[in-house]
């Protein structure tokens, strides 16, 4: 697999301060690579430094092949990076189809016709509900609407910050099967999560990041045939209570 993503020695923040430093990762074309931290550890800058919703203070981002550093988020979209935000962040008043429909802005009428499409059979719980305003879903519905929008621009990048949050363990696990269903696709995901356990289940490889920093990389093969997960935890996170383990 080649890589799709490149980030390479990344400083951001805010207001000057420093929030993520050196921070260097790679996604393979095709993979489900995951990012996991604490709260705090600096996902959600790394996110939207690549999404063009924050500029990096230095450092390069290469995304299939070309230089994006610093490139508006719109301009991202149009290249093929999608990004669903932490708390999903939708237009609760309009229906899911419109909410679809602002997610393919950048597309034609024509191809957003195609993609609802689409996003209805991928995710068939909420196409029954497509006239319904938003904030009528389920949080489970909610989530399948906020990565359904995010497709919408068919993205070759889906970055997919914390998609388990405040959802009841049975909603996290068929979101999680849509998610395996989407790598299928070929799509290439990185995905930020607090919740080890559900997520080194489907992931190919693992980033952990702590204090604004990357402090470990594992293969899936290292994390599941792990001894002791528990281990890994504390030793890359610091922790042994990130999210629950269903076994
Ligand atoms: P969480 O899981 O809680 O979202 P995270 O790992 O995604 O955490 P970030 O949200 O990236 O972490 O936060 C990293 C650091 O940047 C934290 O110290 C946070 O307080 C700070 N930070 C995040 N967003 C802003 C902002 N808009 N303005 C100023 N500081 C911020």
């Amino acid at each position: 697999m080649t890589d799709q993503l490149l980030v390479e020695e990344i400083v951001a923040g805010y207001d000057g301060k420093v929030a993520i430093e050196d921070v260097t990762l790679t996604v393979a074309r095709g993979s489900l690579t995951a990012l996991l931290g604490a709260n705090g550890a600096g996902k959600t800058t790394l996110m939207k430094s690549i999404a063009g919703l924050v500029v990096p203070f230095s450092g390069r981002i290469r995304f299939d092949g070309t230089d994006v550093t610093g490139k508006d988020a719109r301009r991202l979209v149009e290249m093929g990076v999608s990004y669903v935000p932490e708390g999903r962040a939708m237009a609760r008043a309009l229906s899911v189809r419109e909410n679809l429909v602002l997610g393919g802005m950048t597309r034609s009428k024509q191809d957003n016709r195609e993609q609802i499409e689409v996003v209805m059979s991928l995710f068939p719980e909420i196409a029954g509900r497509q006239h319904s305003p938003a904030w009528q879903l389920s949080g489970g519905q909610q989530q399948m609407l906020a990565i359904g929008r995010a497709l919408m621009s068919r993205p070759r990048l889906l970055l997919l910050d914390e998609p388990s949050l405040g959802l009841a363990p049975l909603l996290v696990k068929r979101v999680f099967e849509r998610l395996e269903e989407l790598r299928r696709t070929g799509l290439t995901i990185l995905l930020v999560e607090q919740n080890y356990w559900i997520t080194m289940k489907i992931a190919d490889c693992a980033y952990f990041m702590r204090n604004g920093r990357i402090v470990g990389r594992k293969e899936a093969a290292e994390m599941r045939s792990a001894g002791s997960p528990e281990e890994i935890l504390s030793a890359y996170l610091g922790s042994t209570t990130q999210g629950t383990n269903p076994s």
